[in-house]
């Protein structure tokens, strides 16, 4: 067993940080404050080769693997998860491309993520249907040459801004199987009928979009079809399978991003005429804060591992995205009490780090979730 990174993963881990470093911080305090997504700094991202990592050469990506995209994920959100979540969620939906579109559909949607020129989504929760995903609704009724879909999507991250989704859609309602009722459709954001509404006011991640989709009669050609008809379900689960391996990446960065900060604080400090590292309950947080991220982040590096052997392993996958939320939110709550009252206001970070960290534990599966995937495998 080899826990060493090689050199070429160590070097794209320390390239990403110095990119994050040099391009977030006060761009992260404004996209926080204002809601805005930086498009701008998407382009950068891809100039540089950090869009599309895990995707193949041929459409432009960067052809290296899961492991590599987590290197990056944990880069960029130890400095600043909002802006993170902003370049990472930039080709959100393109696995699902990769693992079932044919040939002529990863070049139409895959080149135009890697090169910056646009972002993408996932669209499968609703209003009436988060966890219980084969009780979406959104349907899309076959014609001779087109889908017609009606309907709508909740939360959709990059909703007011990508300019094509991947949406799952009912197609089979009287299927006898509830779960081969659904199918994945990619509905491109110019088609007549769609509409997205942006939602303010989030707890975290504020630079990152999120919105309200409504399609209304809107007519997709039915080579919008991504895998097979009647499959979508199955084609989300192995999609998510891969996807939360870089949630889990996320709150690894999170969580270390928080200690970061702590540790610059109990240095800097101090009080009873000692720097606050010289406390013992202090020590103590640090030590448990720092234990925890090792054990989060090993785990997320061997589920990447194992899916970049071909074989990704949904229980593992499932234990390090749930331990990594947990890992988060954790450490960034020990890393504000760290900070007192200094940690309560805007200009030390840490306050955003606090308010990101919670969505680790809700989207894409929540813990609860999570756990139920672990506990029916291990039962
Ligand atoms: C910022 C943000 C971005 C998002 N981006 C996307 C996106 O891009 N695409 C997309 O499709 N969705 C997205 N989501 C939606 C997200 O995936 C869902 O919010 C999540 O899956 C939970 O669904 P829900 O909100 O409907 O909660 P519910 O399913 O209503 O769950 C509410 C609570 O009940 C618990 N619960 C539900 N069922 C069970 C059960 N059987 N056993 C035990 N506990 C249960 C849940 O764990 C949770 O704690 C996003 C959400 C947010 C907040």
């Amino acid at each position: 067993m080899d826990f060493d990174l090689t050199r070429e993963q160590k070097d794209i881990a320390r390239a990403a940080k110095e990119f994050a470093e040099g391009e977030f911080p006060e761009l992260a305090r404004e996209c926080d404050r204002e809601e805005r997504h930086p498009m701008e700094l998407v382009r950068k991202a891809a100039e540089l080769g950090f869009i599309g990592v895990n995707l193949p050469e041929a459409y432009g990506g960067s052809g290296y693997g899961y492991l590599e995209k987590c290197l990056v994920c944990e880069a960029f959100w130890r400095v600043d998860p909002g802006l993170g979540s902003v370049l990472v969620s930039a080709t959100f939906g393109a696995d699902m491309i990769l693992l079932f579109g044919t040939e002529v559909q990863k070049k139409a949607w895959l080149e135009p993520l890697t090169c910056g020129e646009a972002v993408m989504g996932s669209a499968i929760t609703e209003p009436d249907a988060g966890s219980d995903v084969v009780s979406t609704r959104t349907e899309a009724r076959a014609e001779e040459d087109a889908y017609i879909v009606n309907g709508s999507k909740m939360f959709i991250t990059n909703g007011t801004v990508g300019s094509y989704f991947v949406v799952l859609c009912l197609t089979d309602p009287d299927n006898p199987s509830r779960h081969r009722r659904h199918s994945v459709i990619l509905v491109e954001r110019e088609r007549p009928g769609f509409e997205a509404n942006k939602l303010r006011h989030k707890l975290g991640i504020r630079a990152s979009d999120t919105a309200e989709l409504v399609f209304k009669n809107v007519r997709v050609p039915r080579d919008h079809l991504i895998g097979e008809q009647g499959q979508g379900f199955y084609q989300f689960m192995n999609f998510f399978n891969l996807t939360r391996i870089h949630v889990g990446a996320e709150g690894v960065g999170i969580a270390q991003g928080a200690l970061d900060r702590a540790i610059r604080h109990l240095k800097t400090r101090h009080q009873f005429g000692h720097p606050l590292a010289v406390f013992q309950a202090n020590q103590f947080k640090v030590a448990e804060m720092a234990t925890r991220i090792h054990a989060a982040r090993n785990m997320v590096f061997e589920a990447a591992f194992r899916a970049d052997q071909g074989q990704p392993d949904h229980t593992l996958t499932a234990m390090a995205k749930w331990y990594a939320g947990e890992t988060c939110t954790y450490a960034a709550q020990e890393a504000l009490q760290i900070h007192g009252g200094y940690g309560y206001f805007a200009e030390y970070d840490i306050e955003r780090f606090y308010r990101d960290a919670k969505i680790i534990e809700i989207y894409e599966g929540t813990k609860e979730i999570e756990k139920i995937i672990i506990a029916r495998s291990m039962l």
